[in-house]
């Protein structure tokens, strides 16, 4: 069941009239662009063939930033509740990201002592892709996850979930019912929750006295560094920079104590926040190394974002140039991949199969359907072996050595690889 309460709440400060309200963090107006990339489909509604001929919604992929906290977000066009009610990305369809859920609990569990005792929640627990990490070595844990099908698949993983938007009112429930956490995990969601506020009020208030918070996300200063323009998607409200993350946290009562830079989906920052009076866990040095990482790159400058907006006008330029020229040479060329990025990406250039015969994906929940907008076929891997293209145009690119290695055998034929992103690269 998903909180009707909370979701009339959303629907209520979502805005038609074309307006741009406040800075969702902070509320100052917002005035500055920091990317303009016209009008999407929502990248996760993949296309069945029966909608083929039928009218996609388009809403604008517009991002500002604020120029007095320099959060970068998107305006709430759509509602949570529309987006990720049903989603299609289950996180266990990646090798990769299953290893580093691996890792990364190994490593948790070993520097915060975690036993039998402890309790660990997961915000966005997916399809249990993490937790059932946790579960294995008998840690008490509990997923918070909104989607209702992947949320069904963590439960048939014996991964206890609950599922809800987290925010204060399910923070104090759980309270309410002598649960709080020693442990609170929230990978690639922080971004996504619209009420910023809300959502960090409510880990405050689930924290356990003495206990750790750990979040992942995209760093916004790889985004700018590397023109990842494709990691912006209308589930992402947020781009953040550690900065941004810093004051949001500590509006809340809880501080940043230690990060580490990460090389997940192009570029990641793992955060660990305590409460602001647990004097136990001190400063890092990490965490002094990378404000002045982010000064002296400008993320307290307007200027510096402002500069954003053509790189990627140009960015567009260049790939469409590579493709345009392996068309003109009689090549083919077919995708890799249907992920969230990619559908940013395609849209934005105007790449449908006038460039790319089809695209493949692992995910069985999206063979058989049409990218959003784009419509271009995607089927299962073997497809490629069936038909053996010239070129490859990898669009998860974050998992690009990954993807290399598995699709090695199209060398066999003399196939390359296409990497779009941070410039258009052929890899033979
Ligand atoms: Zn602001």
């Amino acid at each position: 069941m998903i909180e009707t309460e909370r979701e009339t709440g959303i629907l209520e400060r979502s805005y038609d009239d074309g307006k741009v309200s406040g800075c969702l963090f902070c509320k100052a107006p917002l005035r500055t662009t920091f990317v303009d990339l016209g009008m999407h489909p929502l990248c996760e509604s993949y296309v069945g063939a029966a909608q083929l001929n039928q009218m996609e919604p388009f809403y604008p992929l517009h991002v500002f930033v604020c120029e007095r906290c320099f959060l970068v977000q998107l305006q709430e066009y759509v509602s949570p509740a529309e987006i990720f009610t049903e989603y299609a990305y289950f996180s266990s369809y990646s090798d990769s990201w299953v290893q580093h859920a691996k890792r990364y609990t190994d490593m948790i569990v070993d520097r915060l002592s975690l036993t039998s005792k402890s309790f660990v929640v997961e915000l966005a627990s997916n399809d249990g892709y993490l937790l059932q990490h946790f579960v294995a070595k008998g840690i008490p844990v509990l997923g918070i996850e909104p989607a209702v099908n992947v949320a069904k698949v963590a439960i048939q993983k014996a991964v206890p979930t609950l599922v809800k938007f987290f925010g204060q009112q399910t923070a104090r429930d759980l309270v309410a019912e002598g649960k709080q956490a020693d442990l609170v995990i929230g990978d690639n969601v922080l971004a996504q929750v619209p009420d910023l506020n809300d959502f960090v009020a409510g880990i405050k208030i689930l924290l356990a006295p003495g206990g750790v918070v750990t979040m992942e996300f995209p760093h916004l200063l790889r985004l700018m560094k590397d023109d990842q323009f494709d990691t912006i998607y209308h589930e992402h409200f947020f781009y953040f920079s550690f900065f941004a993350v810093e004051q949001i946290f500590a509006a809340h009562g809880l501080t940043l104590f230690d990060v580490e830079q990460l090389s997940t989906h192009g570029g990641s920052l793992r955060i660990y926040a305590r409460h602001e009076d647990d004097g136990s866990k001190p400063i890092s040095p990490r965490v002094v190394g990378l404000k002045n990482d982010e000064a002296s790159f400008g993320v307290t400058k307007i200027e510096c974002y402002r500069a954003f907006d053509e790189r990627v006008k140009e960015s567009k330029r260049k790939i469409l140039e590579c493709l345009v020229e392996i068309k003109n040479s009689g090549k083919s060329i077919v995708g890799y991949g249907a992920p969230g990025k990619g559908n940013t990406l395609l849209n934005y250039c105007g790449i449908r199969t006038d460039f790319l015969d089809y695209t493949v994906d692992r995910n069985p929940y999206k063979q058989g359907k049409y990218t959003p907008g784009t419509h271009i076929p995607i089927y299962h891997p073997e497809r490629i072996r069936e038909t053996k293209p010239d070129y490859l145009f990898i669009l998860p690119w974050n998992l690009k050595d990954e993807i290399m290695d598995q699709m090695a055998y199209v060398r066999e034929w003399g196939g390359k690889f296409i990497v779009p992103i941070p410039l258009p690269t052929i890899f033979e």
